[in-house]
């Protein structure tokens, strides 16, 4: 599904031709700063993806296989994207909450679910994993 999306001052503006119609919770201790509270992520892929307003767009590089880009404007948190080399890379998770209009989207799972406060937790069956499972997935094999 096409989704269009915005920072709080539109100023960034994007849209997803093909968003998956589905959010992810990440309770990671970096999104939790990042975005001050859970951080809901929608997958799209690089090259459904068009940004407008580069301008006001600032990309931290978070971690050494991701970055985080905000409206230097009004500060809105809009997206994780991969930059490590690999077949995930340049993969973006859009803030759900930066979505135009959010209809159509199923609860797709929580990760870093062993870093989650106690002070609350998601209703229903939706998969869970651990920090330990998630970074098992996405690491490189050792060899
Ligand atoms: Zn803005
Ligand atoms: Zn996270």
């Amino acid at each position: 599904m096409e989704k269009t999306g915005s920072c709080l001052c539109g100023a960034v503006k994007y849209t997803i031709k093909d968003a998956k119609p589905e959010a992810g919770a990440c309770h990671c201790g970096m999104c939790r700063k990042w975005s001050g509270g859970v951080f809901f992520a929608v997958e799209a892929q690089p090259d459904t993806v068009t940004l407008e307003g580069q301008d006001s767009l600032t990309r931290f590089a978070s971690s050494d296989w991701g970055e985080r880009g905000f409206c230097s404007a009004c500060g809105s948190s809009l997206f994780f994207r991969i930059t490590a080399p690999g077949p995930h890379h340049g993969v973006y998770h859009f803030g759900f909450g930066t979505f135009d209009d959010q209809s159509g989207v199923e609860m797709a799972g929580e990760i870093f679910i062993d870093r989650k406060p106690d002070t609350y937790s998601f209703a229903g069956n939706a998969p869970r994993m651990t920090e330990a499972e998630f970074l098992a997935l996405y690491a490189p094999p050792a060899d």
